[in-house]
Protein backbone atom coordinates (compact mmCIF):
# COMPACT_ATOMS: atom_id res chain seq x y z
CA UNK A 1 0.00 0.00 0.00
CA UNK A 2 1.06 3.66 -0.78
CA UNK A 3 -0.55 5.89 1.82
CA UNK A 4 -0.23 9.63 0.29
CA UNK A 5 -3.39 10.72 2.16
CA UNK A 6 -1.76 11.65 5.34
CA UNK A 7 -3.40 15.40 5.55
CA UNK A 8 -6.94 13.48 6.39
CA UNK A 9 -5.11 11.03 9.04
CA UNK A 10 -2.03 9.54 10.15
CA UNK A 11 -1.10 5.82 10.98
CA UNK A 12 -0.84 5.66 14.46
CA UNK A 13 2.95 4.93 15.41
CA UNK A 14 3.42 1.43 16.70
CA UNK A 15 5.38 3.21 19.78
CA UNK A 16 2.04 4.83 20.70
CA UNK A 17 0.22 1.82 20.24
CA UNK A 18 2.29 -0.39 22.28
CA UNK A 19 2.20 2.60 24.92
CA UNK A 20 -1.89 2.50 25.04
CA UNK A 21 -1.47 -1.09 25.34
CA UNK A 22 0.96 -1.08 28.50
CA UNK A 23 -0.94 1.80 30.24
CA UNK A 24 -4.25 -0.23 30.14
CA UNK A 25 -2.86 -3.15 31.53
CA UNK A 26 -0.98 -1.26 33.79
CA UNK A 27 -2.56 -1.57 37.74
CA UNK A 28 -1.64 2.24 38.53
CA UNK A 29 -2.94 4.47 35.65
CA UNK A 30 -6.43 3.75 35.60
CA UNK A 31 -7.94 5.69 38.48
CA UNK A 32 -9.36 9.04 37.83
CA UNK A 33 -6.64 11.21 37.70
CA UNK A 34 -9.26 13.44 39.81
CA UNK A 35 -9.56 11.15 42.77
CA UNK A 36 -7.65 11.83 45.83
CA UNK A 37 -6.42 8.26 46.89
CA UNK A 38 -2.96 6.86 45.49
CA UNK A 39 -4.76 5.11 42.55
CA UNK A 40 -5.70 8.87 41.47
CA UNK A 41 -2.55 10.76 42.26
CA UNK A 42 -0.17 8.33 40.47
CA UNK A 43 -3.01 8.67 37.18
CA UNK A 44 -2.68 12.77 37.46
CA UNK A 45 1.09 12.51 38.09
CA UNK A 46 1.43 10.68 34.85
CA UNK A 47 -0.95 12.79 32.74
CA UNK A 48 0.23 16.07 34.00
CA UNK A 49 3.96 14.94 32.79
CA UNK A 50 2.30 14.18 29.25
CA UNK A 51 0.94 17.87 29.40
CA UNK A 52 4.26 18.99 30.31
CA UNK A 53 6.09 17.33 27.65
CA UNK A 54 3.74 18.54 25.01
CA UNK A 55 3.58 22.18 26.20
CA UNK A 56 7.88 22.09 26.15
CA UNK A 57 7.15 21.14 22.38
CA UNK A 58 5.51 24.40 22.20
CA UNK A 59 7.67 26.30 24.44
CA UNK A 60 4.88 26.57 26.52
CA UNK A 61 3.28 26.07 30.03
CA UNK A 62 1.44 23.15 30.91
CA UNK A 63 -1.19 25.64 32.26
CA UNK A 64 -1.77 26.92 28.71
CA UNK A 65 -2.95 23.64 27.48
CA UNK A 66 -6.02 22.16 27.27
CA UNK A 67 -7.21 18.58 25.82
CA UNK A 68 -10.01 18.45 23.88
CA UNK A 69 -11.56 15.64 21.81
CA UNK A 70 -10.16 16.50 18.31
CA UNK A 71 -9.03 20.38 16.70
CA UNK A 72 -13.04 20.95 15.81
CA UNK A 73 -13.59 21.41 19.42
CA UNK A 74 -10.83 23.02 19.89
CA UNK A 75 -11.50 25.59 17.15
CA UNK A 76 -14.66 26.25 18.73
CA UNK A 77 -14.01 26.94 22.14
CA UNK A 78 -11.35 28.85 20.84
CA UNK A 79 -13.30 31.29 18.52
CA UNK A 80 -16.54 31.25 20.17
CA UNK A 81 -14.96 31.41 23.62
CA UNK A 82 -12.94 34.01 23.47
CA UNK A 83 -15.66 36.44 21.45
CA UNK A 84 -18.22 36.04 24.00
CA UNK A 85 -16.05 36.27 26.85
CA UNK A 86 -14.76 39.51 25.51
CA UNK A 87 -16.92 41.68 24.02
CA UNK A 88 -15.39 44.77 25.25
CA UNK A 89 -12.66 44.17 22.69
CA UNK A 90 -14.82 44.30 19.65
CA UNK A 91 -16.92 42.55 17.52
CA UNK A 92 -15.33 42.60 14.00
CA UNK A 93 -13.07 39.17 13.40
CA UNK A 94 -11.16 38.78 10.01
CA UNK A 95 -10.24 35.37 8.24
CA UNK A 96 -10.51 34.10 4.75
CA UNK A 97 -12.47 32.06 3.25
CA UNK A 98 -9.89 28.38 2.98
CA UNK A 99 -9.64 28.11 6.51
CA UNK A 100 -11.15 24.39 7.46
CA UNK A 101 -14.35 24.21 8.25
CA UNK A 102 -13.71 23.65 11.61
CA UNK A 103 -13.06 27.58 11.74
CA UNK A 104 -15.83 28.82 8.83
CA UNK A 105 -18.93 26.96 10.51
CA UNK A 106 -18.00 28.97 13.91
CA UNK A 107 -17.68 32.15 11.70
CA UNK A 108 -20.77 31.90 10.39
CA UNK A 109 -22.60 30.98 13.03
CA UNK A 110 -21.01 34.09 14.99
CA UNK A 111 -22.25 36.20 12.12
CA UNK A 112 -25.71 35.12 12.36
CA UNK A 113 -25.56 36.26 15.94
CA UNK A 114 -24.44 39.73 14.92
CA UNK A 115 -20.59 39.59 14.33
CA UNK A 116 -18.61 41.14 11.93
CA UNK A 117 -16.72 38.82 10.40
CA UNK A 118 -14.24 40.02 7.64
CA UNK A 119 -13.36 38.00 4.94
CA UNK A 120 -9.46 38.73 3.81
CA UNK A 121 -9.01 37.99 -0.18
CA UNK A 122 -6.43 35.13 -1.00
CA UNK A 123 -4.04 35.41 -3.76
CA UNK A 124 -3.22 32.29 -6.16
CA UNK A 125 -0.39 31.36 -3.26
CA UNK A 126 -2.91 31.02 -1.28
CA UNK A 127 -2.06 33.79 1.30
CA UNK A 128 -4.05 36.48 2.43
CA UNK A 129 -3.94 39.81 1.37
CA UNK A 130 -1.89 41.42 3.71
CA UNK A 131 -2.34 45.37 2.59
CA UNK A 132 -5.96 44.67 3.07
CA UNK A 133 -5.56 43.30 6.59
CA UNK A 134 -3.89 46.32 7.20
CA UNK A 135 -6.54 48.58 5.73
CA UNK A 136 -9.39 46.50 7.35
CA UNK A 137 -8.05 45.86 11.16
CA UNK A 138 -9.13 48.61 13.77
CA UNK A 139 -9.95 49.48 17.10
CA UNK A 140 -13.20 46.99 16.23
CA UNK A 141 -10.97 43.85 15.52
CA UNK A 142 -11.00 41.25 18.07
CA UNK A 143 -9.60 38.52 16.63
CA UNK A 144 -7.88 37.11 13.50
CA UNK A 145 -8.51 33.32 13.08
CA UNK A 146 -5.83 31.79 10.12
CA UNK A 147 -4.70 28.74 9.37
CA UNK A 148 -0.60 27.97 9.74
CA UNK A 149 -0.63 25.49 6.32
CA UNK A 150 -3.79 24.66 4.55
CA UNK A 151 -4.64 21.44 4.69
CA UNK A 152 -5.67 21.32 0.76
CA UNK A 153 -2.84 23.18 -0.60
CA UNK A 154 -0.03 23.29 1.69
CA UNK A 155 -0.04 26.86 1.61
CA UNK A 156 1.95 28.16 3.96
CA UNK A 157 0.46 31.71 6.01
CA UNK A 158 2.75 34.52 6.43
CA UNK A 159 2.33 34.34 9.91
CA UNK A 160 5.40 36.60 11.92
CA UNK A 161 4.06 39.70 8.76
CA UNK A 162 0.52 39.23 10.31
CA UNK A 163 1.31 39.43 13.90
CA UNK A 164 3.59 42.51 12.64
CA UNK A 165 0.80 44.27 11.20
CA UNK A 166 -1.95 43.52 13.88
CA UNK A 167 0.78 44.65 16.14
CA UNK A 168 1.25 47.91 14.19
CA UNK A 169 -2.80 48.53 14.06
CA UNK A 170 -4.19 46.80 17.20
CA UNK A 171 -2.42 44.97 20.12
CA UNK A 172 -5.69 44.39 21.64
CA UNK A 173 -6.60 42.29 18.81
CA UNK A 174 -5.76 38.96 19.59
CA UNK A 175 -4.92 35.69 16.76
CA UNK A 176 -6.11 32.13 17.00
CA UNK A 177 -4.69 30.03 14.29
CA UNK A 178 -4.82 26.21 13.44
CA UNK A 179 -1.70 24.19 13.68
CA UNK A 180 -3.34 21.04 12.64
CA UNK A 181 -1.18 20.98 9.24
CA UNK A 182 2.38 22.04 10.53
CA UNK A 183 2.08 20.48 14.05
CA UNK A 184 5.06 17.72 14.12
CA UNK A 185 6.37 18.86 10.71
CA UNK A 186 7.50 22.73 11.60
CA UNK A 187 8.66 23.38 14.80
CA UNK A 188 6.43 25.96 16.85
CA UNK A 189 7.27 27.93 19.40
CA UNK A 190 4.33 29.82 20.58
CA UNK A 191 6.13 31.84 23.20
CA UNK A 192 8.32 33.45 20.64
CA UNK A 193 5.00 34.14 18.84
CA UNK A 194 3.22 35.65 20.92
CA UNK A 195 -0.41 34.58 19.64
CA UNK A 196 -3.04 34.21 21.97
CA UNK A 197 -4.79 30.96 21.10
CA UNK A 198 -4.08 27.73 18.97
CA UNK A 199 -5.21 24.34 17.73
CA UNK A 200 -3.85 20.75 17.06
CA UNK A 201 -4.60 17.41 16.31
CA UNK A 202 -3.00 14.33 17.38
CA UNK A 203 -4.04 11.91 14.78
CA UNK A 204 -2.57 14.03 12.70
CA UNK A 205 0.92 13.45 13.57
CA UNK A 206 0.71 9.60 14.16
CA UNK A 207 -1.49 9.97 17.54
CA UNK A 208 -4.69 8.69 18.26
CA UNK A 209 -7.73 9.99 16.83
CA UNK A 210 -10.37 11.80 19.92
CA UNK A 211 -7.46 13.70 20.98
CA UNK A 212 -7.17 17.30 20.42
CA UNK A 213 -5.13 20.32 22.06
CA UNK A 214 -6.36 24.00 22.67
CA UNK A 215 -3.28 26.61 23.59
CA UNK A 216 -4.76 29.48 26.13
CA UNK A 217 -2.28 32.47 26.48
CA UNK A 218 -1.68 32.98 30.30
CA UNK A 219 -4.01 35.80 30.93
CA UNK A 220 -6.26 35.19 27.96
CA UNK A 221 -9.96 34.35 29.20
CA UNK A 222 -12.12 32.34 27.08
CA UNK A 223 -15.70 31.18 27.91
CA UNK A 224 -15.50 27.20 28.31
CA UNK A 225 -17.46 24.96 25.72
CA UNK A 226 -17.93 21.89 27.73
CA UNK A 227 -19.08 22.75 31.49
CA UNK A 228 -19.09 20.14 34.10
CA UNK A 229 -16.65 19.23 37.23
CA UNK A 230 -13.87 21.67 36.12
CA UNK A 231 -11.54 19.74 35.33
CA UNK A 232 -8.81 21.71 33.21
CA UNK A 233 -9.14 24.37 35.44
CA UNK A 234 -12.89 24.75 34.25
CA UNK A 235 -11.49 25.07 30.85
CA UNK A 236 -12.70 21.77 29.67
CA UNK A 237 -14.54 19.81 31.96
CA UNK A 238 -15.04 15.69 31.98
CA UNK A 239 -12.87 13.03 33.21
CA UNK A 240 -9.07 13.66 31.55
CA UNK A 241 -7.97 10.29 29.46
CA UNK A 242 -4.55 9.25 30.67
CA UNK A 243 -4.63 7.48 27.98
CA UNK A 244 -5.09 9.97 25.19
CA UNK A 245 -2.61 12.42 26.72
CA UNK A 246 0.31 9.98 27.51
CA UNK A 247 0.00 8.63 23.71
CA UNK A 248 -0.66 12.48 22.20
CA UNK A 249 2.94 13.66 24.36
CA UNK A 250 4.65 10.29 22.94
CA UNK A 251 3.73 11.16 18.82
CA UNK A 252 4.61 14.81 19.22
CA UNK A 253 8.36 13.84 21.02
CA UNK A 254 8.51 11.47 18.44
CA UNK A 255 7.49 13.68 15.60
CA UNK A 256 10.73 16.46 16.52
CA UNK A 257 13.01 13.91 16.08
CA UNK A 258 14.98 14.44 13.09
CA UNK A 259 12.20 17.40 11.66
CA UNK A 260 14.73 18.95 9.64
CA UNK A 261 15.62 16.26 8.10
CA UNK A 262 12.02 14.77 7.20
CA UNK A 263 10.91 18.04 5.69
CA UNK A 264 14.17 17.64 3.83
CA UNK A 265 13.39 14.38 2.05
CA UNK A 266 9.33 15.29 1.73
CA UNK A 267 10.72 18.03 0.32
CA UNK A 268 12.59 15.73 -2.05
CA UNK A 269 10.01 13.35 -2.81
CA UNK A 270 7.65 16.64 -3.42
CA UNK A 271 9.92 17.87 -5.97
CA UNK A 272 10.59 14.53 -7.80
CA UNK A 273 6.65 14.43 -8.19
CA UNK A 274 6.14 17.81 -9.64
CA UNK A 275 8.94 17.75 -12.21
CA UNK A 276 7.41 14.15 -13.27
CA UNK A 277 3.80 15.45 -13.31
CA UNK A 278 3.90 18.17 -15.06
CA UNK A 279 5.54 15.74 -17.69
CA UNK A 280 2.18 14.07 -17.50
CA UNK A 281 -0.45 16.41 -18.53
CA UNK A 282 -0.82 17.58 -14.64
CA UNK A 283 -1.17 21.09 -13.18
CA UNK A 284 0.08 21.57 -9.83
CA UNK A 285 -2.19 23.23 -7.82
CA UNK A 286 -0.47 23.92 -4.41
CA UNK A 287 1.92 27.31 -5.01
CA UNK A 288 5.71 26.63 -4.98
CA UNK A 289 6.35 27.91 -1.63
CA UNK A 290 3.66 25.38 0.13
CA UNK A 291 4.74 22.95 2.78
CA UNK A 292 6.02 19.89 1.20
CA UNK A 293 4.15 17.63 2.79
CA UNK A 294 1.05 18.86 0.64
CA UNK A 295 0.61 18.40 -2.91
CA UNK A 296 -2.50 19.39 -5.08
CA UNK A 297 -2.29 18.14 -8.07
CA UNK A 298 -5.30 18.42 -11.25
CA UNK A 299 -4.79 15.59 -13.75
CA UNK A 300 -6.18 16.40 -17.44
CA UNK A 301 -8.99 14.44 -18.61
CA UNK A 302 -9.59 12.53 -15.24
CA UNK A 303 -12.16 13.82 -12.55
CA UNK A 304 -10.97 13.68 -8.80
CA UNK A 305 -12.89 10.79 -7.99
CA UNK A 306 -12.07 9.12 -11.02
CA UNK A 307 -8.17 9.24 -10.50
CA UNK A 308 -8.61 8.56 -6.64
CA UNK A 309 -10.58 5.16 -7.45
CA UNK A 310 -8.13 4.52 -10.85
CA UNK A 311 -5.10 5.25 -7.90
CA UNK A 312 -7.15 2.98 -5.56
CA UNK A 313 -6.81 0.02 -7.90
CA UNK A 314 -2.97 -0.53 -7.32
CA UNK A 315 -3.51 0.14 -3.42
CA UNK A 316 -2.68 4.04 -3.58
CA UNK A 317 -4.92 6.37 -1.36
CA UNK A 318 -5.04 9.99 -2.37
CA UNK A 319 -8.16 12.95 -1.60
CA UNK A 320 -10.28 14.25 -3.65
CA UNK A 321 -11.70 17.58 -2.60
CA UNK A 322 -14.20 18.31 -4.73
CA UNK A 323 -17.54 16.73 -4.21
CA UNK A 324 -19.65 15.33 -6.93
CA UNK A 325 -23.16 15.45 -6.68
CA UNK A 326 -25.68 14.38 -9.36
CA UNK A 327 -26.48 17.59 -10.49
CA UNK A 328 -23.62 19.83 -9.99
CA UNK A 329 -20.17 19.52 -9.57
CA UNK A 330 -18.99 21.50 -6.48
CA UNK A 331 -15.00 22.61 -6.58
CA UNK A 332 -13.31 23.02 -3.69
CA UNK A 333 -14.01 26.26 -1.80
CA UNK A 334 -10.18 26.83 -1.27
CA UNK A 335 -9.22 26.54 -4.71
CA UNK A 336 -12.38 28.74 -5.91
CA UNK A 337 -11.02 31.39 -3.42
CA UNK A 338 -7.58 31.50 -4.91
CA UNK A 339 -9.28 31.53 -8.36
CA UNK A 340 -8.10 28.63 -9.52
CA UNK A 341 -9.47 27.41 -13.21
CA UNK A 342 -13.11 25.42 -12.57
CA UNK A 343 -11.86 22.56 -15.21
CA UNK A 344 -8.33 22.32 -13.46
CA UNK A 345 -10.37 22.32 -9.76
CA UNK A 346 -12.52 19.65 -11.04
CA UNK A 347 -9.80 17.25 -11.73
CA UNK A 348 -8.06 18.18 -8.16
CA UNK A 349 -6.21 15.59 -5.95
CA UNK A 350 -4.66 15.77 -2.72
CA UNK A 351 -1.90 14.05 -2.30
CA UNK A 352 -0.15 14.40 1.33
CA UNK A 353 3.13 12.52 3.23
CA UNK A 354 4.03 11.99 6.51
CA UNK A 355 8.18 11.42 7.21
CA UNK A 356 7.45 7.50 6.50
CA UNK A 357 7.05 8.19 2.57
CA UNK A 358 9.85 7.40 0.35
CA UNK A 359 11.19 8.25 -2.87
CA UNK A 360 10.72 4.82 -3.90
CA UNK A 361 7.11 5.13 -3.33
CA UNK A 362 6.89 8.10 -5.54
CA UNK A 363 8.37 5.96 -8.54
CA UNK A 364 5.78 3.84 -8.09
CA UNK A 365 3.14 6.50 -8.15
CA UNK A 366 4.61 8.47 -11.21
CA UNK A 367 4.80 4.41 -12.85
CA UNK A 368 1.06 3.65 -11.94
CA UNK A 369 -0.23 7.28 -13.26
CA UNK A 370 1.39 6.23 -16.83
CA UNK A 371 -0.18 3.45 -16.56
CA UNK A 372 -3.49 4.66 -16.10
CA UNK A 373 -3.03 7.27 -18.93
CA UNK A 374 -1.91 4.69 -21.06
CA UNK A 375 -5.22 2.17 -19.84
CA UNK A 376 -7.63 5.14 -20.87
CA UNK A 377 -5.24 5.99 -23.92
CA UNK A 378 -4.95 9.45 -23.54
CA UNK A 379 -1.19 9.77 -23.64
N1 LIG B 1 -7.99 22.09 10.79
C1 LIG B 1 -7.37 21.57 9.72
C2 LIG B 1 -6.45 22.42 8.91
C3 LIG B 1 -7.57 20.22 9.38
O1 LIG B 1 -6.95 19.70 8.31
C4 LIG B 1 -8.46 19.45 10.17
C5 LIG B 1 -8.75 18.05 9.82
O2 LIG B 1 -8.65 17.65 8.67
C6 LIG B 1 -9.07 20.05 11.28
C7 LIG B 1 -8.82 21.37 11.55
C8 LIG B 1 -9.99 19.27 12.17
O3 LIG B 1 -9.25 18.35 12.91
P1 LIG B 1 -9.96 17.20 13.79
O4 LIG B 1 -10.11 16.03 12.89
O5 LIG B 1 -9.00 16.90 14.90
O6 LIG B 1 -11.23 17.75 14.28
Amino acid sequence: MIYFDNSATTKPLDEVAKLVSEDLQNDELWGNPGSLHELGTSAYKAYIKAKEDIASCFSIREQELVFTSCATESANTAINGFLKRNKRNGRTIISTKTEHRATLSVLEKLSDEGFNVIYLNVGPDGKPDLEQLASVIDGDTSLLCFTHVNNETGAILPLKEIIEIKNSKNRNTAIYIDFVQSAGKLKIDLRELGIELASFSAHKFHGLKGSGLLYIKNGIRIDPFILGGGQQNGMRSGTESLYLSRSTALALKLSQTDIDEHLKIVSEINSYLRSELVKRKATILSPEDALPYVLNVSFEGFESETMLHCLERYNIYVSTISACSSKTKKISYVLEAMGVDRKLATNAVRLSFSRFNTMDEAKIFIEKIDEIYQLFALR
